[in-house]
Formats: C-alpha cells, sequence, structure tokens
C-alpha cells in the first residue's frame, strides 16, 4: 500500500491538522523519512503554508487547538512546531497551547529536532560559504580590536572558530584573546 493510502485510511481522508479533504497530499516531517509513521496527510492549504513559513494565515492554524490532542505522532510533532512558530510570532494563544500540550519524551525530541535548524540563521563567511563550529577561517581586513589594543591583521588565520548567538558574528582566539568577528570579514580556509 502506498504512504498515500495508509495515511488515507488513518485519516479518514482528511486533512489531519485541519480537517480539510481538499487536494490531500503526503507531508513528510522534517528529517524527512519515506515512512507514513513520520509522514502527515494534509490538504492544500496546509500544506503550502508549511513549506513556506512567509504565507502563514495566522488563523487558519486555530485548527491545531485540536490536532494537537492527535494520537498521531507525526500530527502531534507538526501540530507542535506550528504552534512554536507561532508563539514566535506573537500569538499568545498558541503559548497558551504549547504549555498545555502533552508529548512523551521521544515525541518531543523529535518536534525539537528541526527547530534547532530552521530557527537559526545560516552564519556565512565573505562568500556566503556557511560557517560551522570548529571552522578555520582568515581574516580579510585589517579589524581593531575594541579593548583589545591592537589590529588583527588582514591574513591572520583564526582557527576553531565558535558561532555566537547572533548569526553575523563568529567568535575566536587572536593575539591570545578571544574576540568577536564580524563573519563578513572572514573567509573560510
Ligand atoms: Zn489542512
Amino acid at each position: 500500500m502506498s504512504i498515500l493510502n495508509t495515511l488515507s485510511e488513518r485519516a479518514n481522508h482528511q486533512c489531519e491538522l485541519c480537517g480539510s479533504t481538499d487536494n490531500l497530499s503526503v507531508y513528510e516531517v522534517p528529517p524527512a523519512e519515506a515512512n507514513s509513521d513520520k509522514c502527515v496527510l494534509v490538504c492544500s492549504t496546509c500544506s503550502s503554508q508549511l513549506e513556506d513559513p512567509q504565507s502563514i494565515d495566522v488563523n487558519h492554524w486555530r485548527c491545531l487547538n485540536d490536532s494537537m490532542w492527535s494520537q498521531v505522532p507525526a500530527v502531534q510533532v507538526v501540530s507542535w512546531r506550528m504552534l512554536k512558530k507561532l508563539a514566535g510570532m506573537g500569538e499568545t494563544w498558541a503559548q497558551d497551547q504549547l504549555d498545555m500540550m502533552y508529548m512523551d519524551e521521544e515525541n518531543r525530541e523529535w518536534a525539537e529536532m528541526a527547530l534547532a535548524d530552521d530557527s537559526r540563521e545560516p552564519t556565512l563567511d565573505s562568500n556566503g560559504t556557511p560557517l560551522q563550529a570548529g571552522d578555520n577561517v582568515v581574516l580579510i581586513k585589517d579589524l581593531d580590536v575594541k579593548g583589545g589594543g591592537f589590529t588583527a591583521k588582514r591574513g591572520t588565520a583564526v582557527r576553531g572558530i565558535s558561532l555566537s548567538d547572533n548569526p553575523l558574528h563568529i567568535e575566536g582566539r587572536v593575539n591570545g584573546q578571544r574576540i568577536v568577528i564580524i563573519a563578513a570579514y572572514v573567509k573560510k580556509s
């Protein structure tokens, strides 16, 4: 049986988030796996807003008030993530629902997994290459280190950088001092 058929049966041919029967399709819950336990049957409205967070219509997602109580872990995970997103947009009702929501530990970990990824903007070097903690970089311009009383010269290698809360900054050791460096002023080496 295909995943779509399995899901349609599980979901009684309705969107598992809002109950609509419009254009149902399979939404693979990231990190995606082609396994019906990791998928949710969604309508076109839910699907397009899941794929494109810019298009979120807050009122549509009031449906989560019901779907968050689903017995299906994948539906709980999608509901939790969307509520989290809405709460982040300042929707206090979504935060209230999150506070009420019950999930076992395993599903909670699954739910939080992707959140770490997409809530974080990538830190990019001067070429637009994503930087990771532990990377080595080279300064592409002279930097006055405020408070350090020295200038970090262009071409200085900074080994084993760390990322900071601000995606535009990295941290690394120059002249034995740990300094904050603007990511756009370095190049990954
Ligand atoms: Zn829907």
